[in-house]
């Protein structure tokens, strides 16, 4: 961010200090008694707390003295509206799930009304437990992005579904409104708008190559489920005989525009082959435990130098929206998936929550750091619990302990979106009153 520079000569509106923080750039650094200064959207300014007071003698100064600041998480995967199906389908497989339960309560409930409220209390959650970006893959993205005005910053990716349903009654419909949202929020600062083909199988090659050359052109990500389960590749390779990867290679689709979700069931050769298009990955592993889908090999697609992203999946699958417990998930399963308790220490897993996440999304000049010219999107954890004493190592205890439940502040490009239990502009109360009818609809259909 060539623009911005540390200047004492620029004016910062609020100095926010703390008695720890994690940048997250540079790695694993972790510093004490130190401030960060913003002057509107931006972080213009930061490190010990002294001189940061000293240069921006006109901010407002909050000072959080028992708190770790450190950047907002990126939940680089998600269905936002899908937290109205929360606590459906228990038990089922991903394929048992979505076609005795999902699909059919999708094509019975899903309108506009049901995105709005569906995505909104997603947005409450994620803020609430220190999300302050998503990526979001659903009907009507048109209503996601004039959400995120008053929730988190955005990925929004539309459907390229070739059924039709609520949003579009066919392919050229879901490029035609997709491409038409992506034009109008090209100066959004707070929203991106890319293609999020649900599957291989649900998109159909012509598709996949129609996206592949307006990607391309356009230079826009390509959000997609890829590799979820070993069951989802066996049957590609029975109907098309080639995997998924492979179908997406021929189609031209293996770039570094390319965002893999899921990546469960890959091969040292599929691992080498998203390494070398320059793909991130973006790993779901609350959801892939609970529909016993599988595990992705993070430890192998980052030693191949594969960016690999955090997830939550949609609340449907998970149950919640937590990216740090996604980050503990994360740790853990890589240990035990590899034998070796060493395997993804809990300050790589908070990389993966926020710069590998930024770094997928194609913000990681804007977000995932704290660091001067970056986007002030940040958020502090309270740390004045006994499960946080003594605080010897605060990635792991981040990591290890519930951190998201102890989120006390969440900052999106410096408007302060959730203090201390209290959302400044999502009126929960309501919220909660809206979600409850749609539980007794749901409750009365079935
Ligand atoms: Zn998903």
């Amino acid at each position: 961010m060539s623009a911005a520079n540390p200047t004492a000569a620029r004016n910062a509106d609020l100095v926010v200090s703390a008695e720890h923080m994690l940048p997250i750039a540079p790695h694993n650094v972790v510093l004490h008694d130190a401030a960060i200064a913003v002057a509107g959207d931006t972080i213009i300014d930061m490190g010990e707390r002294s001189g940061v007071l000293a240069r921006h003698p006109g901010a407002t100064h909050r000072n959080l003295p028992h708190h770790v600041l450190l950047p907002g998480l990126v939940n680089a995967h998600g269905h936002l509206a899908m937290t109205l199906l929360r606590g459906l389908g228990e038990g089922q497989s991903l394929e048992a799930w979505l076609q005795e339960t999902i699909w059919p309560l999708e094509g019975r409930w899903v309108d506009e009304d049901f995105v709005a409220d569906g995505t909104l209390l997603a947005m409450a959650e994620m803020l609430a437990s220190g999300t302050t970006t998503g990526s979001d893959m659903y009907y009507f993205p048109e209503t996601v992005a004039e959400l995120a005005q008053v929730g988190c910053r955005m990925q929004v990716t539309f459907p390229i579904i070739n059924h039709p349903n609520a949003w579009s009654q066919n392919l050229d419909e879901c490029f035609e409104r997709g491409l038409k949202l992506r034009d109008e929020r090209r100066s959004d600062p707070l929203v991106n708008v890319c293609f999020g083909p649900h599957s291989t199988g649900t998109a159909g090659e012509a598709a996949l190559r129609r996206i592949a050359m307006l990607a391309d052109e356009l230079d826009a990500a390509v959000h997609i489920h890829l590799h979820e389960t070993k069951g989802e590749v066996a049957e590609a390779r029975r109907s098309l005989g080639q995997s998924p990867i492979e179908t997406l290679e021929e189609a031209g689709l293996l770039t570094e525009n390319l965002q893999a979700v899921h990546m469960t069931a890959v091969s040292d050769l599929e691992i080498a082959m998203i390494a070398e298009c320059g793909a991130s990955v973006v790993h779901c592993p609350m959801s892939n435990t609970k529909l016993a889908s599988g595990i992705c090999p993070v430890p192998s697609f980052r030693e191949a130098g594969v960016n690999v992203a955090l997830g939550t999946d949609g609340a449907a699958s998970n149950n919640g929206l937590d990216l740090f417990l996604e980050a503990r998930m994360a740790t853990l399963l890589a240990k035990l998936g590899s034998g070796d308790p060493a395997a993804l220490p809990a300050a790589e897993a908070l990389e993966m929550a926020t710069l590998g996440g930024a770094r997928a999304l194609g913000m990681a000049d804007r977000i995932g750091s704290l660091e001067v010219g970056k986007q002030a999107d940040f958020i502090a954890v309270d740390v004045d619990h006994p499960a946080m004493e003594p605080l010897h190592d605060v990635p792991a205890q981040l990591v290890h302990t519930a951190a998201g439940t102890r989120v006390s502040h969440t900052y999106v490009a410096g408007e302060c979106r959730y203090e201390n239990g209290s959302l400044a502009t999502i009126d929960v109360d309501d919220l909660r009153h809206r979600a409850a009818i749609w539980q007794r609809r749901m409750r009365h259909d079935a």
